[in-house]
């Protein structure tokens, strides 16, 4: 282990649930786990010429089935556990 790393104690927070923002279906951790691991959230501070706007703020948070609807067409799955160059495990 390297010696020349400096930590401190931090405070985390777990997800229990959220509320899509395309669906508006509500999701918590007591009822689907599942959804609370693989929904997306994006954090995003528009830069120079951004179509945003330079400096405004995207916070979005979509479920599973809502972001594989968006984007499912550009999306490259990638199979656990394999190399994409050599196809091998
Ligand atoms: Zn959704």
């Amino acid at each position: 282990m390297s010696t020349n790393i400096r930590t401190k104690p931090i405070e985390s927070f777990k997800i229990v649930g959220f509320t899509c923002d395309k669906c508006k279906n509500d999701f918590t951790q007591e009822y689907s786990g599942t959804e609370t691991q693989e929904m997306l959230r994006w954090l995003h501070v528009g830069g120079h010429d951004s179509v945003i706007g330079d400096g405004n703020f995207i916070d979005i948070t979509i479920c599973q089935n809502c972001w594989w609807e968006l984007f499912k067409d550009f999306v490259e799955i990638k199979l656990y556990g394999f190399d994409s160059e050599t196809g091998e495990a």
